[in-house]
């Protein structure tokens, strides 16, 4: 299914996230993640595409799999990507019945360089459009790290939702105001494209402070705090982060986001017990 069809019939959406394996090897487990997170009955799972620059490794493979039981959306990186890389890769995706594509820039590795073929997502959305996908596109609440200003990036955001971005999916943001704010701006700047909330539970100290790096979000100073009183004890900062998570999303959707993309690390367990604390939000 289309994912702008499920927008337009399903109020809030819900969806998650996942990565596919690095090695060959660990395929098997994030196939059991996928499984266990397609058993909540998700609208959606996005798989990434080497993200933190890992290289266009496994998507497709991960993506075809949850295809047989959700609909996947398939991460696309401009980043080492040629347009015969992309024709390749838009082909196995249909040939597995994947009908949404993420278009992204992409995490530039380490001494890696840009695709002389796609510059910015919106070249790559364009591109994919032709092949007939549902494209998406992500957006930054907080601007995205390389924009000179806010304002520019919602022009660009703007941009590729002309070029053929049909949703948006938020990166990861602690503070809800933000996001309310974001809205309004793109609102007032005439990009009515359905915006997704994307929303990363904080169960591991370790991991924050590389995603909060990587990506630029502020942390509240609620969220400071938690870390500061649990950030020793893994269960009670685990027990903190999905109870952060779940007032989060409680407070998104009393807000009227058109959906919430939970980023899961691959980690079904801290999925369920969110889900399991909102379940009842998301009717069938
Ligand atoms: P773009 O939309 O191309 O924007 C990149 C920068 O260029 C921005 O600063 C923008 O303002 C600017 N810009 C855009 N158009 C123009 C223009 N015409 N002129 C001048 N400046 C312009 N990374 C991965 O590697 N793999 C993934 O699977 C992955 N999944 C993601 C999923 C989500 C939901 C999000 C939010 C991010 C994801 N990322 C992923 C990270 C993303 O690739 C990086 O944040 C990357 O730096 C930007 O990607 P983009 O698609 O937003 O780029």
């Amino acid at each position: 299914m289309k994912i702008t069809d499920i927008l337009n019939t399903k109020r809030p959406a819900l969806s998650f996230e996942i990565f596919p394996p690095k090695r060959s090897a660990d395929t098997e487990s994030a196939l059991a993640a996928a499984a266990e997170l397609a058993g909540l009955r998700p609208d959606f799972i996005s798989v990434t595409c080497g993200a933190g620059g890992g290289g266009n490794t496994n998507t497709s493979l991960v993506a075809g799999h949850v295809q047989k039981s959700v609909t996947a959306l398939a991460h696309l990186t401009c980043v080492s990507s040629s347009r015969g890389q992309v024709k390749t890769a838009a082909g196995e995706l249909k040939t597995l019945g994947v009908e949404n594509i993420l278009a992204l820039r992409g995490d530039i590795p380490e001494g890696g360089v840009l695709s002389s073929d796609y510059r910015y997502a919106a070249d790559l959305a364009r591109e994919l459009k032709t092949f007939g996908f549902c494209v998406g596109g992500a957006c930054y609440p907080e601007g995205h790290p390389e924009a000179e200003t806010r304002e520019a990036d919602i022009d660009h955001i703007k941009l590729k939702v002309e070029s053929g971005c049909e949703f948006l999916i938020t990166q990861l943001f602690f503070d809800n105001n933000i996001l309310y704010n974001f809205l309004y701006l793109l609102q007032s700047k005439g990009v009515g494209a359905p915006v997704i909330a994307g929303v990363m539970p904080i169960t591991n100290a370790k991991q924050i402070k590389k995603m909060t790096t990587m990506c630029g979000a502020a942390l509240t100073p609620k969220h400071k705090a938690i870390i500061d009183k649990f950030g020793h004890n893994p269960p009670a900062l685990r027990q903190a982060g999905i109870a952060y998570a779940t007032e989060q999303i409680v407070d998104l959707i009393a807000n009227g986001v058109r959906g919430i993309h939970l980023y899961t690390m691959n980690r079904p367990d801290i999925a369920r017990d969110i889900f399991s604390n909102i379940s009842e939000m998301f009717p069938i």
